[in-house]
């Protein structure tokens, strides 16, 4: 008998690892990455809270949450992470998972009214094609 060696968050990790090159795993919850962010307070859940969400495998509550695109890929809590896992350049791959979903027709353009404009504009140069 064959036992599934693979889930869909078994997927997704691997494609964030491949997009990143980082480990969500190896996060120790710190939280330096959220104390060190400057836009926490227009985010559903904080660096940290994503960095766990994903360690658990929960990437639907990753993908719902409007923390991927307030984040203004300032890299301040890469350059404050001990573990050296890049949260920018995670958060960078995480929306770079959905746009290629968005491709595809899976992914709903989110209100952006009371999006800070710094994130608004780190958003259009992710979306310009
Ligand atoms: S700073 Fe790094 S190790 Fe600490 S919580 Fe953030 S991602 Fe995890
Ligand atoms: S890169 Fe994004 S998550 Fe990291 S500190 Fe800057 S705004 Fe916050």
């Amino acid at each position: 008998m064959r036992f599934p060696t693979k889930t869909a968050n078994n997927r997704e990790h691997e494609e964030l690892m491949d997009i990143t090159q980082k480990n969500v795993k190896d996060c120790y919850q710190c939280m330096k990455c959220s104390a060190g962010c400057p836009l926490t307070e227009y985010m559903d859940y904080y660096p940290h809270q994503i960095m766990l969400r994903a360690k658990m495998g929960l990437y639907d509550q990753v993908f719902n949450s409007k923390t991927l695109w307030v984040c203004a890929s300032c890299m301040a809590c890469s350059s404050r992470c001990p573990r050296d896992l890049e949260p920018a350049k995670i958060m960078e791959g995480f929306r770079a998972m959905l746009l290629r979903e968005r491709d595809q027709g899976k992914v709903e353009i989110l209100d952006t009214k009371g999006v800070p404009r710094q994130a608004l504009i780190a958003s259009m140069r992710k979306f310009r094609r």
